[in-house]
């Protein structure tokens, strides 16, 4: 949204909004005598409850870690939203209508947030009946199929989206959404198709559970829409960079556990939760990106010190290994704390469970390796590292790896690595990976790296079946 919003207005929600009810909704409390509730804190790991909220004031405070604030700040803090965002949440809760100043830039309607949450809730329960309708029969042979469980339907909410066209868009008229409110949802398109139509349905919530939009699959083979996955288009409420689907199951425990496990499809989460890996999540139509990784450093209890693993469990192949190396890239303190777990017969979470069972899926993400060794080792993998030439060859494609951390202190560790990948005297590795820096043949864009690895047709990875 641009426009800023009325001070007033701010005081307004900030006043009606009940921090403890607010913080209740993440964490357990209990009275601490003094007017005080304590819990244990949503922002660091602990086993006795130091975080204290105090209604009478409005603010919040972590004895163990230093976090405090107010009950807008606790929910820009506690599900990465900005100021503005947190404003308009609450502001929707509280039944604040938000004025907006007009500074000159196109805004959004007040309201209309929370308009397009409510379609989204009732779309979603919609969705979910059809499953059970005669013609959810292809939803439930779906689920079926991937060793889904009816009870599994109910757990994850899954849905169907009917044929007819109209269905969805004359069921939520009738019960009083505005057309504009469908279509600025994504539900319904501009000439009033059903944007979904003939599809399985994941609900793609917040971690407050509220429905921000949906993932959707192909089931039938003349379904119009090629592609196998489609997801609920840009909205006021969903950007598919900032959202992952799984947060509203796994969010305590991605902050418990400090560890988020990184899937590539909608049923590979359901496995893992399934299997008992209930930090689970997955990007939707998007590739796992840097709003993405902040988003897990936040609930994970990251302030400004590094603290918890990030688990990718890319597929064996092609892509996955394209998918490893453009996290790689990307920013070196998160590649730092990232780890990779591969299924060395290709099989994802989903199949793994299926075939092999639960343990199979825990063990999976058990055996998980630190990234930068996972590049490093396909890197190096097409060089003869029986021979003297092989090995130093294979040293100066890797070099480019170590020259890109940004953070020296993590250099060491990637040269120790390295050294014993190829099996070289850590001095002479670090030796040869200065003299590729001083003559960099191909500059630090890792271009030896794309050169190893296939290209794929499709860059963007698609949530698989
Ligand atoms: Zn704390």
């Amino acid at each position: 949204m641009a426009g800023r919003i009325n001070d007033e207005d701010i005081a307004l929600v900030r006043e009606r909004a009940r921090i403890d009810e607010i913080v209740g909704e993440y964490v357990q409390l209990r009275n601490a005598g003094g007017g005080s509730l304590k819990g244990l804190c949503p922002f660091h790991d602990e086993r006795t409850p130091s975080f204290q909220v105090t209604p009478s004031r409005g603010l919040f405070y972590c004895f163990g870690c230093g976090e405090g604030g107010d009950v807008i700040s606790f929910v820009e803090k506690i599900d990465n939203l900005t100021f503005v965002e947190a404003v308009q949440r609450l502001a929707d809760k509280v039944g604040v209508q938000l004025r907006i100043v007009d500074d000159g830039r196109p805004g959004i309607e007040p309201g209309l947030r929370l308009q397009i949450l409510e379609a989204n809730d009732a779309a979603a329960e919609f969705y979910h009946q059809q499953v059970s309708s005669s013609e959810g029969i292809i939803a439930r042979q779906f689920l079926d199929g991937r060793g889904f469980e009816r009870e599994a339907a109910e757990t994850f909410h899954i849905g169907y989206a009917p044929r007819g066209g109209h269905v969805l868009r004359d069921h939520l008229l009738a019960k009083g959404f505005s057309p504009k409110a469908l279509v600025s949802s994504g539900l319904v398109r501009e000439k009033g198709w059903d944007f979904f139509q003939g599809r399985v349905l994941w609900p793609i919530k917040d971690s407050g559970k509220s429905v921000l939009g949906f993932g959707a699959r192909r089931v039938y083979d003349d379904d119009r829409l090629p592609a196998k996955y489609i997801n609920t288009p840009e909205t006021v409420v969903y950007k598919k960079s900032h959202v992952l689907y799984g947060l509203d199951l796994s969010r305590t425990n991605i902050g418990r556990k400090r560890q988020a496990v990184v899937m590539e499809g909608y049923t590979d989460v359901m496995a893992a939760h399934l299997s008992g890996v209930d930090t689970a999540v997955a990007s939707c139509g998007t590739a796992f990106g840097s709003d993405h990784a902040r988003l897990l450093q936040r609930l994970m209890g990251n302030n400004g010190a590094l603290s918890g693993e990030v688990v990718f469990t890319f597929d064996g192949d092609a892509a996955g290994r394209k998918a490893a190396l453009k996290v790689y890239q990307g920013d070196s303190e998160f590649v730092s704390q990232t780890y990779v777990a591969v299924e060395p017969n290709g099989l994802d979470p989903c199949d793994l469970r299926i075939q092999h069972g639960p343990e199979a899926v825990r063990e999976l993400v058990a055996r998980r390796i630190p990234l930068y060794r996972y590049v490093m080792d396909n890197v190096v993998h097409d060089f003869d590292l029986d021979r003297a030439d092989g090995r130093v060859a294979a040293v100066r494609a890797a070099a480019p790896l170590v020259t890109s951390i940004r953070d020296s202190s993590l250099v060491d560790g990637y040269l120790r690595e390295l050294s014993q990948i190829v099996g070289m005297d850590v001095d002479e590795v670090r030796r040869e990976v200065a003299r590729t820096r001083r003559n960099p043949a191909p500059p630090a864009d890792l271009r030896p790296t794309l050169r190893v690895l296939p290209e794929v047709a499709d860059p963007a990875p698609q949530a698989p079946a």
